[in-house]
């Protein structure tokens, strides 16, 4: 028996799915300007475990797993304005590295993976139904929801108004009827990337997009709803109320599983405060994409994670004595106590700790496997040193750099390669590397 902690009701409760053949899950993704850190990582890889919990419970073919890719946003915009080029090569550029990133993470790829940008005739149609059911209105050229039109705006945060004002941050704007309302559509100026609609060519608000491709590919109510702790409010909050206005009270989701923040020193790791580190980084250093999945499940996925190298260094350690116990044996029985650990609202600590008390070899590859752990031979794992593929990885992306004449940010990669003691060397045959 699998048992959630549901953010809507803040308790943990029996896991039971509507449909146990067809069970549904939506995780929101990345948006994708720029490389993922470790936080962002955190989720890909705790819903990519819990979804190898729900295939395990329920069969291969039980579960479709949703997560979508932002690929319309002003950073964006921003970004690709920067680089001179069109958002497309920004957004399939970071996508290509989201996926790389997260598949050396040991994350499977999703079953499905909508993109905004492809997506926007839902969108408009449900920005319409909206309208039309006296949940939003249209005012100079945007579409914005009605706070007040909807009675249970707030129970998934559980935000009074003031607070849900001041949390949202909510820009102040003439054309708005309450300072709580959020903007389904906004105008595009020109030059800008902006599609038409019957409010004018414009773009999506962000948290339409959610709404809009859960219905069209999921359904309207969907068995479990995740993401970080930071999307609550306003996204999550946003996304319940359009879709529940949209389809006559219908909850969008079943269980609500959020996941908590990576943590450096005190604060949270996070783009805006500068503090981040990035898989891709990592990786190019010579950890092991397997190390950082186990140091991420190493905490309960609710709680904070402080990460540190000592927690990187201390995974690996686990790693070490895992493979040297596990040796090259088939994978056998699952060990129950794992299967039990994991189903406890993802008691992966608990988890962890049980895989290092089992001694059959065989039992002890079938459990890990289960958390997305000792995937590869023993012999993969103690040929140990940088991950080769990433320093190739970095040198292409070196190279394209200086192709586009960007010199700066081909300096930057030398410059990082070398503190991780990886030192590039230009010949007329291309580049090739060497360790310091
Ligand atoms: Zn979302």
């Amino acid at each position: 028996m699998i048992r959630l902690y549901d953010t809507m009701t803040r308790e943990k409760r029996p896991f039971v799915p509507s449909n146990k053949q067809r069970m549904k899950m939506y995780v929101c993704g990345p948006t994708v300007y720029g490389r993922a850190h470790i936080g962002n990582a955190r989720p890909a890889v705790v819903f990519d475990t819990l979804a190898r919990l729900i295939r395990h419970e329920f069969g291969e073919e039980s579960l479709i797993y949703a997560r979508n890719v932002t690929d319309v946003d002003d950073k964006i915009i921003a970004s690709a304005k920067a680089e001179g080029v069109d958002p497309s090569v920004i957004t399939e550029r970071y996508e290509r590295h989201y996926l790389e990133d997260m598949g050396a993470l040991g994350v499977m790829p999703p079953d499905i993976a909508p993109h905004a940008t492809q997506e926007i005739a839902p969108m408009v149609a449900m920005i319409a139904r909206l309208i039309e059911q006296g949940h939003a209105y249209e005012a100079q050229g945007h579409v914005l929801f009605s706070v007040p039109s909807d009675p249970d705006y707030g129970a998934l945060s559980r935000r009074d108004r003031e607070q849900m004002i001041a949390g949202a941050r909510v820009e102040v704007a003439p054309y708005k009827r309450d300072p709580a309302d959020f903007v389904l559509w906004k105008p595009s100026a020109d030059g800008v990337i902006g599609w038409d609609s019957p409010w004018g060519r414009g773009r999506p608000g962000w948290h339409i997009e959610c709404s809009a491709m859960i219905a069209a590919h999921l359904g309207e109510t969907i068995d479990i709803h995740g993401g970080g702790l930071d999307l609550i409010f306003p996204h999550h909050e946003n996304e319940v109320a359009q879709s529940r206005c949209a389809h006559g009270g219908l909850p969008l989701a079943r269980y609500w599983v959020h996941n908590g923040f990576v943590d450096m020193g005190a604060e949270k790791m996070s783009k805006s405060l500068g503090n981040i580190v990035t898989p891709a980084d990592l990786l190019t250093q010579g950890h092991k994409g397997e190390t950082l999945r186990l140091a991420l499940l190493s905490a309960h996925y609710r709680q904070p994670l402080p990460w540190t190298e000592a927690l990187i260094e201390q995974s690996k350690t686990i790693l070490d004595r895992l493979y040297r116990a596990a040796g090259d044996a088939a994978p056998g029985e699952i060990d129950p106590e794992v299967v039990e650990a994991i189903s406890d609202d993802l008691n992966t600590p608990a988890a962890l700790a049980r895989l290092q008390a089992i001694g059959d070899p065989g039992s002890l590859r079938a459990s890990a496997a289960l958390l997305g752990l000792l995937t590869g031979t023993s012999d993969e794992w103690f040929r140990g040193g940088a991950d080769e593929m990433a320093i190739e990885e970095r040198i292409a992306e070196r190279a394209a750099a200086k192709e586009a004449r960007d010199f700066a940010a081909a300096d930057q990669i030398r410059d990082e390669l070398k503190a991780a003691g990886i030192i590039l060397e230009d010949g007329p045959g291309g580049t090739t590397w060497r360790r310091e």
